[in-house]
């Protein structure tokens, strides 16, 4: 079966409501989120941090999935498909997509500040708030890659990558490492699609096609493409 690997970010959502990265002022009207989201402010403002992640998480709740999610659904009647997202909301798996990998972490879980392997999971409409503990009995903290932190998927996520045969970057400013170096490793007969309203600056390469539209227009264009070869 032709393998299509997705690296999908911000841009993918922000047709559902969520913010970019770059419209981070909706975020948080006084703090710059990339300082809520380090290690440094987890540590000495861990309930500014928390209370960062609740409202982002509370947002992804009131989101719903958009016509570019599901037509990553669809594509999957014909390919096998992989998912990798930069995104921490759950839209993918909301919109149906069965095999996902989230590079940057995950809203909807938290773990124990000590130990990275107990993971559990944030019913929807729950906050976390300072005293909440993990079975080990430290404070539970966001599921979530901060900045500076080492991403562990990305081997995964590069051993995907160089066996794709169809790439789809969609909504990606690709200026976030080491997400951004997976296209290294896209083989050179692979076609790659990079559907954004704003071409994002990367290597030129000739299997590279621009779709320069927003991805609730591109994307089932390009979806509805592939179905029919
Ligand atoms: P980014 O903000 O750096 O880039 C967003 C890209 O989306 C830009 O290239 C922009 O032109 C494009 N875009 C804007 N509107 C679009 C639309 N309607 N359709 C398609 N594309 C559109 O985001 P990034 O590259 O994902 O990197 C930012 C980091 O911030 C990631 O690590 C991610 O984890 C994090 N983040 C995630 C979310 C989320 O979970 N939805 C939201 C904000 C930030």
């Amino acid at each position: 079966m032709i393998k299509i690997t997705i690296l999908s970010g911000a841009g993918i959502s922000k047709e559902s409501g969520i913010d970019t990265f770059r419209d981070a002022d909706g975020f948080w009207p006084k703090y710059d989120p990339r300082e809520l989201a380090s290690p440094e402010a987890l540590k000495n403002n861990t309930e500014k941090v928390l209370e960062f992640y609740n409202m982002r998480r509370q947002k992804m709740w009131k989101s719903d999935p958009n016509a570019a999610h599901l037509a990553l659904v669809d594509l999957e009647n014909r390919y096998d498909v992989t998912v990798i997202t930069q995104n921490v909301d759950n839209l993918h798996e909301r919109a149906g997509s069965t095999n996902i990998l989230h590079l940057h972490g995950e809203l909807d879980k938290v773990r124990s500040m000590d130990n990275s392997d107990i993971i559990v999971d944030v019913e929807k409409g729950r906050d976390i708030n300072l005293g909440d503990l993990s079975e080990d009995g430290t404070q539970l903290r966001p599921h979530i890659v901060l900045f500076g932190e080492p991403v562990p998927r990305m081997s995964e996520a590069i051993e995907i990558a160089k066996t794709s045969d169809i790439f789809i970057v969609i909504g990606s400013s690709l200026q976030v490492y080491p997400a951004a170096e997976i296209l290294d490793f896209i083989p050179s007969y692979s076609d790659i699609y990079i559907v954004d309203p704003e071409v994002p600056s990367v290597q030129e390469k000739d299997n590279i096609i621009f779709i320069k539209e927003k991805a609730t227009v591109g994307l089932p264009k390009l979806v509805n493409e592939l179905l029919s070869r």
